[in-house]
C-alpha cells in the first residue's frame, strides 16, 4: 500500500513542494510515496512546477484508513477533517508543534527553520541520495518563497546554505533573481477574486478556544491594493461569518519595505491591539518589519487570546 505525503489546507509552495521532494525521496530509500495536495495551487507554485517540469499532485482531501507523511504543519486545524483515521507515519516541520498526536510511533523531522524543504534537504543528506536537478530547483524556491528570500527572521544559516546547495544542483546562478521573479508572479491578484485572495494562504488556528483565521498575501508593493481594501474586508466578514470564526485577519506584507498592513475582523478588536502593542484604525494597522506569521504574529496573537 503506497503512502501518501501532503502538506496543509491552502496549500503554500512548500506544502507542494514538499510533498514531492519528501515523496521522492522515500521511493528511493524504498518506500513507496504518492504526494497529494489538500487544495488549489497557488499562482506562485504553478510557476515553480511549470518552470522545474512537475505534474500539479493529485487533490485529495480524505484518508483515513490510508498510511500517510504530513509535512509543513502537525495543526488538526490545518488537516484533512479524518485524519486522526489515518495511520501518520512521520511528520515533518518547521512550524510550533500542533494538536495532532498519533497512536504508534512515528517518525519526526520538525527544526526551527526557515522552511520544510529545508528539512527535507538535511534528510536527503543523512540518507545519502542524489537530488535531481529539477527537484533541486523547485525546493530552492520554495525555500526562497518561505523565508522571502532570506528576509523572514524564520530563515537561518540552514537555509542560505541549503539554497545555495540546492542552486548549484540545479545549475541557477542567481537564485536571489529568481526568487524576486516569483514574487512577482506572487503580487499578480488581476482577475483573482476577493476569495481567491483572502483564503490563497490562509490559515486557522485554535486560540484559547477561539477560532482564530490568518491569511497573508506577500507583495512587491502595497499599492497593489489600494483598490481592493474594501472588497478584502467584505469577504473577510463572509469568510468570519461562514466559519464562525472569532477573528479573521488578512496579513498584507510589503516584501520591498519589509513590514505588513494587518486587516482585522474580530468579535474583540481590542485582543488583537494588546497583541501587538498597537492601536487598530478603521480595522487596520501598520507593523513595521513584520513579514512572519509563524513567529511574529501567531505567539502574540496566542499570548493575548488565552
Ligand atoms: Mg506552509
Ligand atoms: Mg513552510
Ligand atoms: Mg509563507
Amino acid at each position: 500500500m503506497a503512502t501518501y505525503v501532503f502538506g496543509h489546507t491552502n496549500p503554500d509552495s512548500d506544502s507542494i513542494v514538499g510533498a514531492i521532494s519528501l515523496a521522492y525521496l522515500k521511493n528511493q530509500i524504498c518506500e513507496e510515496c504518492i504526494p497529494t495536495r489538500q487544495g488549489e495551487i497557488s499562482p506562485e507554485t504553478k510557476f515553480i512546477l511549470e518552470k522545474f517540469g512537475f505534474e500539479v499532485p493529485e487533490l485529495k482531501t480524505s484518508y483515513a484508513g490510508e498510511d500517510v507523511y504530513i509535512i509543513d504543519y502537525s495543526d488538526l486545524a490545518q488537516a484533512p477533517k479524518d485524519i486522526l483515521e489515518a495511520n501518520i507515519k512521520g511528520i515533518v516541520d518547521h512550524h510550533k508543534l500542533g494538536d495532532i498526536t498519533t497512536s504508534a510511533p512515528l517518525e519526526c523531522w520538525i527544526r526551527p527553520i526557515g522552511c520544510s524543504n529545508t528539512v527535507v534537504k538535511e534528510m536527503f543528506d543523512y540518507y545519502d541520495v542524489e537530488i535531481p536537478k529539477n527537484l533541486a530547483g523547485a525546493m530552492m524556491c520554495a525555500i526562497l518563497s518561505d523565508t522571502v528570500i532570506f528576509k523572514s527572521p524564520t530563515c537561518t544559516k540552514v537555509d542560505t546554505k541549503a539554497v545555495k546547495e540546492l542552486a548549484s544542483i540545479a545549475g541557477i546562478e542567481d537564485y536571489k533573481a529568481l526568487g524576486m521573479e516569483m514574487f512577482l508572479v506572487k503580487s499578480a491578484l488581476e482577475g483573482a477574486t476577493a476569495r481567491e485572495l483572502t483564503t490563497r494562504d490562509y490559515k486557522n488556528f485554535d486560540m484559547g478556544g477561539k477560532k482564530v483565521g490568518i491569511g497573508q498575501l506577500e507583495v512587491v508593493d502595497l499599492s497593489v491594493f489600494d483598490d481592493k481594501k474594501e472588497m478584502l474586508f467584505e469577504d473577510l466578514k463572509a469568510l468570519k461569518d461562514e466559519n464562525a470564526n472569532h477573528t479573521v485577519m488578512l496579513l498584507l506584507t510589503d516584501i520591498i519595505e519589509e513590514g505588513s498592513q494587518l486587516l482585522v475582523v474580530s468579535d474583540d478588536e481590542s485582543l488583537v491591539e494588546e497583541a501587538f502593542g498597537v492601536k487598530l484604525q478603521n480595522s487596520q494597522v501598520w507593523l513595521p518589519k513584520v513579514l512572519s506569521r509563524k513567529k511574529q504574529v501567531v505567539p502574540f496573537l496566542e499570548k493575548a487570546f488565552k
